[in-house]
């Protein structure tokens, strides 16, 4: 139909280790919810965190994805060469007053929250308690001219005052409430890099043409963060599914450094390509608890 977009689904593995069955299991639902409704799947490697991430998993991980035979539309993207959509991303966001530079160390936010006897973790993580936000313009100034390493932070309620409370949709559990202000100031720009995951999912998204977001809910909070700079940066609104998890026979995630659950090991251990796939389909019949084919 003329106008409409295509239903584009992604499947974004971060190369930090082995291929394993819990991405076999997201890959299955961003590709299942595309073809489902007449769409393309792309890949995308989220490489950003470069102490974690190395070529040679990536190089493994695609190898693994092709002798399962889960193949995705188009070129993927890979996130290290993005740099400059992120930078450009960000000057966007300081220019619309809704970055701050934050030069304390996780040490020092951890001392912070522990004084302030507010509880250190929110659904994202250690809640940063504002310090840097606080700061005079002139210190901030001083510090940045002097190069004191600092990262980016959103100021959440700043953000709110712009794009007020929000709305976002989980096919899975229907229209979610987003209040910006309640996510915290999460990093938006790491000290090494131009960007954090948050950034560069949004970014990425948007550059993918993704309309549909499959992934696990682990992430779910962390879309209150996505919709709230898909406002900010005015991207298209995504909808998202949420999926649960693959679990091991007791109840626990299946964790990557397990690495009895790689692709690597199942193939060598002579499992077939139909015995890992229906491994899989399986576990999503038992409520995620996977075990071996
Ligand atoms: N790269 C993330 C992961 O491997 C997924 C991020 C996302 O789907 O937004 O868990």
């Amino acid at each position: 139909m003329a106008g409409q977009r295509t239903f584009v689904t992604r499947f974004a593995p971060s190369p930090s280790g082995l291929l394993h069955v819990g991405h076999v299991y997201a890959a299955m639902e961003a590709l299942a919810l595309a073809h489902e409704n007449g769409g393309v799947c792309r890949l995308r490697w989220e490489n950003l965190d470069s102490a974690r991430c190395r070529a040679e998993y990536q190089l493994r991980a695609a190898e693994d994805l092709a002798w399962l035979g889960l193949h995705f539309d188009g070129a993927p993207l890979i996130q290290s060469g993005r740099m400059d959509a992120y930078a450009r991303a960000c000057a966007l966001l300081r220019d619309a007053g809704v970055l701050y530079p934050c030069f304390c160390t996780r040490r020092e936010i951890r001392e912070q929250a522990a004084e302030s006897g507010r509880a250190p973790h929110g659904a994202l993580g250690i809640v940063y308690p504002g310090t840097c936000r606080l700061m005079g313009e002139a210190e901030r100034e001083e510090r940045l001219a002097r190069g004191d390493a600092h990262c980016w932070r959103l100021d959440c309620r700043r953000a709110q005052d712009l794009v007020g409370i929000l709305e976002w949709e989980d096919l899975l559990r229907g229209m979610q409430r987003c209040v910006p202000s309640e996510t915290g100031d999460v990093i938006l720009a790491r000290r090494d890099c131009p960007a954090s995951y948050h950034l560069a999912v949004v970014v990425d998204d948007a550059e993918q043409g993704v309309t549909h977001v499959t992934r696990g809910m682990d992430l779910f909070e962390a879309t209150h963060v996505h919709r709230t700079l898909q406002a900010l940066l005015g991207l298209p609104v995504l909808v998202w599914r949420h999926h649960g998890l693959l679990l091991d026979e007791s109840g626990r995630r299946l964790a990557k450094r397990d690495g009895a659950r790689s692709i690597a090991s199942l193939r060598a251990a002579g499992y077939t390509v139909r015995e890992v796939i229906d491994s899989v389909l399986r576990a999503h019949a038992r409520g995620g608890v996977w075990s071996l084919p």
